[in-house]
C-alpha cells in the first residue's frame, strides 16, 4: 500500500487527517491528461477522504474515481503515477536529511537504482527551479517557497502523470505563492501533467484550474468548467463561497453581494434530511422553507459545463 512508501511524518500528518473527517458518497471525480481540477470546500467537507480514495487507500463507497481514463487501483501507486505535495513543506521533509536523498524517497521506495536516481536528482531539482549544486543541503537551509519546490520536485522524480496537491500554497506567504503557483502552470504544460488541486481559495482556483468540484459534507454540490461555475454560480453554497472572495477593485467591491454563512457544517450524526446544506442555506430561508429540500436530496443536474446539486439551482448563463 502507498504508506509504505511515505516518510514518518507524513504517515502522522495522513492519520490525523483521516480521523476528522466525513464519510464521503456519491462523489464521481474524472480528470484528463493534462487537466487541473480543483476541489472545493470547508476543512472537514470530505476533501481528505476523497484524496485517500484516489490514492487507492479507502475505496470509494459509492461513486467512482477515473484518472486519465483509468479507474483508480493499486496500481497507480506501483509506478508512482499519483504523487502527492502537502500543504506543509516544513512538516514534509525530513529536517535529518539533505535534500538530493528527500527528492530520491519516491524513487528508492520503488527500487530505482543509484545510478538512475544520481541522474534524475539534479534534472528534477533544475525543473523546479533549484541548483542542483544544491543537493547537499538539508531543508532548514531553504525559505518556504524552496522547500514546497523541493516537495514538488520529489513528487517529479518518479514521473508522475497525476499530482495531488493539498493546500500546496496555503502555507507560503502570498507574495511566494504566485512563484510556486507559476511553476505549476509552467511543469503541467512542459510535462504534460495533470493535477487535483485541493483548496479552500477560490482565488486560487480562478488562476489555476480547468474544472472545479465544490464539496460539502462529503458530497459534490456542483462542478464544472471553472469560468462557468464562478460566472455563475448555481449553488448556494458556492455563491456564498465566492461572495467571500476579496475583489482588489474598490468598484466591484461595493456592488457585489455578500452572502453570510451561518453556524458550522453540522456533524455526521446530525446531517439535515434531504439537502444536506439545508441547515445553512440562505436560499431555503429567502424561499420560504419549501417543503422539497427537506424531503429530496438533490442530485447534480445541468450540462457538460456546470452541475449544481441543488432544487432551485441558478440558472447557468448561455
Ligand atoms: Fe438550499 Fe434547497 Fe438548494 Fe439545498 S436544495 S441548496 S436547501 S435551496
Ligand atoms: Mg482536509
Amino acid at each position: 500500500g502507498l504508506v509504505k512508501t511515505f516518510p514518518r511524518d507524513r504517515g502522522k500528518v495522513f492519520k490525523k487527517r483521516v480521523g476528522s473527517v466525513h464519510a464521503v458518497d456519491g462523489v464521481d471525480l474524472r480528470i484528463g491528461r493534462g487537466e487541473t481540477l480543483a476541489l472545493v470546500g470547508e476543512s472537514g467537507c470530505g476533501k481528505s477522504t476523497t484524496l485517500f480514495e484516489i490514492l487507492g487507500r479507502t475505496a470509494p463507497r459509492t461513486g467512482s474515481i477515473e484518472l486519465l481514463g483509468r479507474p483508480v487501483d493499486g496500481t497507480w501507486d506501483k509506478a508512482g503515477d499519483v504523487q502527492l505535495v502537502f500543504q506543509d513543506p516544513h512538516a514534509s521533509l525530513d529536517p535529518r536529511l539533505p535534500v538530493g536523498d528527500i527528492v530520491a524517497e519516491p524513487m528508492r521506495a520503488r527500487r530505482a537504482s543509484a545510478k538512475a536516481i544520481a541522474a534524475r536528482v539534479p534534472e528534477v531539482l533544475r525543473l523546479v527551479g533549484l541548483e542542483p549544486g544544491h543537493a547537499g543541503r538539508f531543508p532548514h537551509e531553504f525559505s518556504g517557497g524552496q522547500r514546497q519546490r523541493i516537495a514538488i520536485a520529489r513528487a517529479l522524480s518518479v514521473e508522475p502523470a497525476l499530482l495531488v496537491l493539498d493546500e500546496p500554497v496555503s502555507a507560503l506567504d502570498v507574495s511566494v505563492q504566485a512563484g510556486v503557483l507559476n511553476l505549476l502552470r509552467d511543469l503541467k504544460e512542459r510535462l504534460g501533467l495533470a493535477y487535483l488541486f485541493v483548496t479552500h481559495d477560490l482565488a486560487v482556483v480562478a488562476t489555476i484550474a480547468d474544472r472545479v468540484s465544490v464539496m460539502y459534507l462529503g458530497r459534490i454540490v456542483e462542478t464544472g468548467d471553472v469560468d462557468a461555475v464562478f460566472g455563475a454560480p448555481g449553488h448556494p453554497y458556492t455563491r456564498a463561497l465566492l461572495s467571500a472572495v476579496p475583489i482588489p477593485d474598490p468598484a466591484v467591491e461595493r456592488g457585489r453581494e455578500r452572502i453570510l454563512l451561518t453556524g458550522e457544517p453540522p456533524g455526521a450524526g446530525t446531517r439535515p434530511t434531504g439537502c444536506r446544506f439545508r441547515s445553512r442555506c440562505p436560499r431555503y430561508a429567502e424561499l420560504g422553507r419549501p417543503d422539497v429540500c427537506a424531503a429530496q436530496d438533490p442530485a447534480l443536474t445541468g450540462d457538460a459545463r456546470r452541475q449544481t446539486a441543488c432544487h432551485f439551482a441558478t440558472p447557468a448563463t448561455t
